[in-house]
């Protein structure tokens, strides 16, 4: 049987161009649809709009430290439009990238929706049909306003790059990453943030200590922190949304940002009528090779909602080729993945935290907080923490945890020791790097007593 493609990838993100751009490399014949913009949620509307937000945003302080370092400053004010029209101008100019890395290497791109209407077969919104040997899901997902009353009148981490204007106050609801980074971010730009979280903490499944760590800094930063605080009421004011919280406080507020949850993009796709599975977020179903139910039809990144990150969907897209087209059947790895959370301070984790560990096994924990120089000089009282989780039996570290200005890139190094199988006698034998902040992992002598 010939098909017009050998692989046809449904999402121009990051999973998918990689995907389709390896398999293309290889010598297969590629398609790729996109509906909206090439380079997906991580380029458009996620993790690069989010960093350079993350860097406009540290300049104040940045700025008041250089005075107490003896700098002469002329305190000005930050230019919302000014950064937004740079924002967007290198947005575009990576979404051409993207598009440019597609055509250079011979795949063919529809832009269009593309839905799924046969094991090999999808069919594009402009109702033609395309035939493929293979295809490949790599939708992603969005965000999701929460059922309740008046939600419509909030927005999400999709539109906050789009405001015509700062608001001077915003609330913020969630306590996921993207809450705390945008929470984080609008505070240093000078918003006054509110921030309900329903749950006991914020950042759910890291590290207690840590989350703690991150949470104290927020708060003395400035950000109004409420925990177990939810919405229960939430109207349109006159000039503003008025919003009265499940602790019976009433305010009002130019904007309300909802961070509380995201689904895979798998509705009206035929995705169940061709007999793939999907779990009860909607996402796809795939074994340790990203295939689905339906054999030629495999699934990789956010629509399969394993580890929502981007060097994962990628990683995904890569072992799919080489399983696939390589004949080198690759599972992916999803052990041990090291990841930052751009609030401040950073927070940069790998491995496993200590309530987790604590239940697989005896270990040892060894941890320190500190003032770091730079900032301590200028008079700041942020504290930085550097943390090991070390297996009793084995000594492996299982998991390291930062919270520290930088600790995003010091966690992408220490993640390689980790995942090498490093001891703490291995951290111990490394000569220290001073004076730096992530010396202490090197130099931390005696666990800590806890129960
Ligand atoms: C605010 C925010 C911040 C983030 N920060 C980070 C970070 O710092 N680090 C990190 O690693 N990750 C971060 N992420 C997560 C990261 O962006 C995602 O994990 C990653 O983009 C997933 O890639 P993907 O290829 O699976 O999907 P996506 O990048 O979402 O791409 C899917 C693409 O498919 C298209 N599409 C959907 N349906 C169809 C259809 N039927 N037909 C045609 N096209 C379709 C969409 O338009 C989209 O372009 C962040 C996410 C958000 C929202």
């Amino acid at each position: 049987m010939s098909f017009d493609y050998d692989l046809f990838v449904i999402g121009g993100g990051s999973g998918g161009v990689r995907a389709a751009r390896v398999a293309a490399q290889g010598g297969a014949k590629v398609a790729l649809a996109e509906e909206d913009r090439y380079g997906g949620t991580c380029v458009i509307r996620g993790c690069v709009p989010k960093k350079l937000m993350v860097f406009a945003s540290e300049f104040p302080d940045a700025i008041a430290d250089a005075a107490e370092y003896g700098w002469t400053v002329h305190a000005g004010g930050f230019d919302w439009s000014a950064f937004k029209t740079k924002l967007h101008a290198e947005l575009d100019r990576l979404e051409n990238v993207y598009r440019g890395i597609l055509k250079n290497n011979g795949v063919e791109t529809y832009d269009a929706r593309a839905k799924v209407i046969g094991a090999h077969e999808v069919e594009l919104s402009d109702g033609t049909r395309k035939s493929a040997k293979h295809i490949l899901l790599a939708m992603g997902g969005r965000p999701v306003l929460p059922d309740q009353e008046g939600a419509e009148l909030g927005i999400t981490s999709n539109d906050i790059f789009h405001l015509d204007e700062l608001p001077k106050k915003i609330l913020i609801i969630g306590g996921g990453y993207i809450a705390c980074e945008f929470a984080c971010i609008l505070n240093g730009l000078g918003v006054d943030v509110t921030q309900y979280y329903r749950g006991a903490q914020i950042l759910r499944g890291f590290d207690g200590e840590a989350r703690g760590h991150v949470s104290d800094e927020m708060i003395s930063n400035g950000i109004k922190l409420h925990l177990g605080t939810n919405i229960a009421q939430m109207t349109r004011g006159e000039g503003g949304i008025d919003v009265t919280a499940t602790n019976g406080d009433t305010q009002m507020f130019d904007q309300v940002m909802f961070a509380t949850g995201r689904a895979p993009n798998t509705d009206d796709m035929g995705l169940e009528a061709v007999g793939i599975e999907l779990g009860r977020k909607g996402e796809v179903l795939v074994d340790d090779y990203s295939q689905t139910k339906v054999p030629s039809i495999y699934a990789i990144g956010d629509v399969t909602d394993r580890v929502n990150l981007t060097p994962v969907a990628i990683r995904e897209g890569m072992a799919f080729v080489e399983t696939v087209f390589n004949g080198n059947p690759t599972p992916v790895d999803h052990e041990l993945i090291p990841t930052a959370i751009f609030t401040q301070p950073e927070m940069g984790t790998v491995g496993l935290s200590e309530e987790d560990a604590r239940e697989q096994e005896p270990i040892e924990v060894y941890s320190t907080s500190f003032k770091p120089m730079q900032t301590a000089f200028a008079g700041r009282s942020g504290r930085v923490l550097m943390k090991l989780i070390v297996s009793k039996a084995n000594r492996k570290v299982l998991g390291c945890h930062i919270v520290a200005p930088g600790a995003g890139e010091m966690i992408q190094l220490a993640g390689i020791a980790v995942k090498m199988g490093a001891t703490k006698e291995d951290f111990d034998r490394t000569v220290a790097v001073h004076p730096t902040m992530s010396e202490e992992l090197v130099t931390m002598k005696e666990p800590q007593i806890r129960q």
